[in-house]
This record gives C-alpha cells, sequence and structure tokens, in this order.
C-alpha cells in the first residue's frame, strides 16, 4: 500500500500535486512519502508485536537522514555498511545501541569509529576481521559485541545480482566453519559474541528460502550454545520483496509466523534488518519528457531523469511502473513506447514497450517504485549532477536533499600545476 494517488485527475504524493513538486524542485527528483515509509515500517513492527525483536532498519536501501529520521522516530534502529551510513545514523537520531554495522569490507577506522560509538553490534564476515576487531577493541579495552555471519548456502530464488548466500557468493562465513569461528571468538581478547547473523539475498518473493535459512541459523545457535557459548541474538537480515509489477510476496505477518516456527524455541532477541520494504513503495522518480521521437521500428519518450539517477533497470534488468502525473481520460489513446533517459549507453532505458497516453515534451512521469536502490546508487556519470529529494508529509513538502550544484561538481576536479592555468 502507498499514498501516491490520482485525485481530481493529478497524481499526487500524499496531498501534494506531483506538479507542484515539480515546480519546486525542479526535475529529475525523487519524491517520498512519510505516510507510506511509516506504513511499511509500522506493519512490519506489529506483525512482530510479542518476538522480542529489533527492527535495523538497512540504511543502504535509502540513506537521507530525513527518511532515516523517518523511521527513527517510530522506534527502528539501523543497519549500517559503512562509516558514511553510521554517521547518517546516528545524525538522524538512531540510538547507536540500536545500530548493528555490517559488511564484508569495513575498514580499521571505520571498525574504530564503530567501537567509538558503541554500536549495538558488529557483524563479522571473515576471520582476519574477527582478529582485527579484537585487536581494537582491545587496544581500547573494550568489549566489542559481535555476530558472525554464517552463509547458510540457501539459494534466494532471486535475482542473481541479489543474492547473497550462496557458497559462492562473497558473503558470511560457511556454516559448517561456524563452530570453530566461535571456539576462536571466545578466546580472543576484547570479543563478546552475542549473536548469529544471516542475510541471504534482497527481493525474496518466496517463504521457502527464509525457512531453510533460518532453520539452519536455528540449528548453529543450538550447538553454539551446546557448545558453551551463550548465544542470545539472532539477525535474520532483511530480503523480503515488494511488488514492482505482479509480484506476490508474502506477507509482513507470513514471514514474521514463520520466524516464530523456526526460532521461537530458542528465546533469542530477534533482529531484522529490512530495507527494500520500508522504503521500495515509498518513493518515485519525477521526470520530465523532452522529446518524443518516433524511430522507424519504435518510439521513444526521452526524459530528464537517466540511468545515472535510478541505475536499477541497467544495473538488473529492474522493472519499474511508469505512470503519467495527469491521468488519462478513459478511453483516451495510447501508445507503445521505449521510456529511455538521455545518458549515452544503450542500457538507459526505463521502460520497453510500455503503454502511456499520447505524451508531449513537457509532460510529467513518475517511475514508481523508486525509493529504495534509487537515489543512494545515483552517479554523476555524463556530468550529471546528483538530483533532489522531496520528503512529503500530508499537504507538506520539504527538500530533504537539494540538487547538486553544477558549479560545486565541476571544482571537485583540480588542474595540475603542470597544465598551467589556461582553462582560467
Ligand atoms: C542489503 C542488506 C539488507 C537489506 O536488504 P533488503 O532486501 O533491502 O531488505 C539487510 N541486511 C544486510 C546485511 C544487507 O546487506
Amino acid at each position: 500500500m502507498d499514498h501516491f494517488t490520482y485525485i481530481d485527475g493529478q497524481l499526487h504524493a500524499e496531498s501534494v500535486p506531483l506538479s507542484r513538486i515539480a515546480e519546486a524542485a525542479g526535475t529529475p527528483t525523487y519524491v517520498y512519502s512519510t505516510a507510506t515509509l511509516v506504513h511499511h515500517y509500522r506493519t512490519f513492527a506489529d506483525a512482530f508485536a510479542g518476538q522480542n525483536a529489533t527492527i535495523c532498519y538497512a540504511v543502504k536501501a535509502n540513506s537521507n537522514q530525513a527518511v532515516i529520521a523517518t523511521l527513527a522516530r517510530q522506534g527502528a534502529g539501523a543497519d549500517v555498511l559503512s562509516e558514511g551510513e553510521l554517521r547518517r545514523a546516528l545524525k538522524a537520531g538512531v540510538p547507536a545501541a540500536k545500530i548493528v554495522f555490517s559488511g564484508i569490507g569495513k575498514s580499521r577506522r571505520e571498525i574504530a569509529l564503530a567501537l567509538e560509538a558503541g554500536v549495538g553490534q558488529i557483524n563479522v564476515e571473515s576471520e582476519p576481521e574477527l582478529e582485527l576487531i579484537s585487536a581494537l577493541a582491545s587496544a581500547r579495552g573494550a568489549m566489542a559485541p559481535i555476530a558472525i555471519r554464517v552463509n547458510p548456502d540457501v539459494d534466494a530464488k532471486t535475482h542473481e545480482k541479489i543474492t547473497t548466500g550462496r557458497k559462492e557468493n562473497k558473503f558470511g562465513i560457511a556454516l559448517a566453519r561456524a563452530p570453530e569461528i566461535y571456539a576462536r571468538a571466545a578466546a580472543l581478547p576484547g570479543i563478546e559474541a552475542v549473536g548469529v547473523a544471516i542475510h541471504i539475498g534482497s527481493q525474496l518473493t518466496e517463504l521457502g528460502p527464509f525457512g531453510d535459512a533460518f532453520t539452519l541459523a536455528a540449528g548453529l545457535v543450538e550447538t553454539l550454545r551446546g557448545a558453551g557459548h551463550p548465544i542470545r541474538r539472532l539477525d535474520l537480515g532483511g530480503g523480503l520483496g515488494i511488488p514492482y509489477r505482479d509480484e506476490t510476496p508474502p506477507s509482513p505477518a507470513d514471514y514474521a509466523a514463520l520466524v516464530r516456527e523456526t526460532t521461537g524455541h530458542l528465546g533469542v532477541e530477534l533482529v531484522l534488518e529490512p530495507g527494500r520494504l520500508i522504503a521500495g513503495n515509498a518513493g518515485i522518480l519525477l521526470t520530465r519528457v523532452l522529446y518524443v521521437k518516433q524511430g522507424t521500428a519504435k518510439s521513444f519518450v526521452v526524459v530528464d531523469a537517466g540511468m545515472n539517477d535510478l541505475m536499477r533497470p541497467a544495473l538488473y534488468d529492474a522493472w519499474h511502473r511508469i505512470v503519467p502525473v495527469v491521468e488519462p481520460a478513459m478511453g483516451a489513446p495510447t501508445a507503445a513506447v521505449d521510456v529511455v533517459g538521455p545518458v549515452c549507453e544503450t542500457t538507459d532505458i526505463f521502460g520497453h514497450d510500455r503503454i502511456l497516453p499520447m505524451l508531449e515534451c513537457d509532460d510529467l512521469l513518475a517511475i514508481r517504485s523508486a525509493g529504495a536502490y534509487g537515489a543512494v546508487m545515483a552517479s554523476t556519470y555524463n556530468t550529471r549532477p546528483l538530483v533532489a529529494e522531496v520528503l512529503v508529509k500530508d499537504d507538506a513538502l520539504a527538500v530533504i536533499r537539494a540538487r547538486q550544484d553544477m558549479a560545486e561538481l565541476l571544482a571537485m576536479d583540480r588542474i595540475p600545476a603542470w597544465l598551467g592555468d589556461e582553462s582560467q
């Protein structure tokens, strides 16, 4: 469910017409709905009521501090993957104790910062990382609360590029080796192994792979406890899918019931890390038609957003619904068009053969389901400044990230002395 609907023939974000946002902030612009973010968070959190669960929103899905703060006000913790994400979560008001630091390549500096901030859990992805955390924590006289991320070798049955829990993926430590690693952790100074962590992939649309992975993780908790390790936490990662097109992912209630079924007997504290589920359908990318071009074989609608602004279609063949901001009249003529961006790459296509009303230059379109893995993945390819982000709440709108200034973007390059100052 989301709050992007037509009211009097105009697509709105909550009570704000998107045309007003285009005027206020220009295009392309990401637009997020507070009510949708909160609804998704609440639906998920309420499904886990009574299960001693902390919901740590996976900040990488959408790391705007206004988005994180909106969720933090609802009680969310954060799952972060870098110094930058950690700093964003802290600035947005997430208590350090509710922050999980994940990621397979944490630098020494990032681990030190996590220890200094006092994050609630550091997820360890390799033995050398475990040794480094031990060294840094004991040098500070601190105990690092860690979980080992195990790789359960389960096929998430999602897009190949977003599956993470198979043995050939780079993530985690093989399940079979876990007992040995926990024994090592117990012997190391500065390490308190509080939990077990898994995360098998993203955009899962079936419960089966989750069930397999949760069962394996629960079995490991019992094995470890049997070996004398006081494991009290189980971090089940994120990955629950959302409808982009005609997918029918499991409901948060069914997912929570599965978690209870597979882990309820353990009496562990649960950590859950949904990202896409919270933010995906809470955002759109608002874009303007630049040209309508009749090719010999196809018609193209060239819009002002490009693959650098929303990378998912080019990166994962992702499908995003594209809708006109002005609601087409019943029975109005339509055409099949390719909606393409201005970037000089053949993969800069948002949709093939989309049935849309007859569009003209300056018409506005909304690319739906762009709230997760949209703005966060943007680049300045083709020297296109990062786009603006707007958050709506009821009838109010706020620019939560200004469009990047072209002069600032250009000023980041420096001409070395040997080239002289011909460019001045
Ligand atoms: C990406 C990621 C998530 C969030 O995944 P979603 O599919 O967006 O829910 C959670 N945990 C970890 C460790 C991740 O890498």
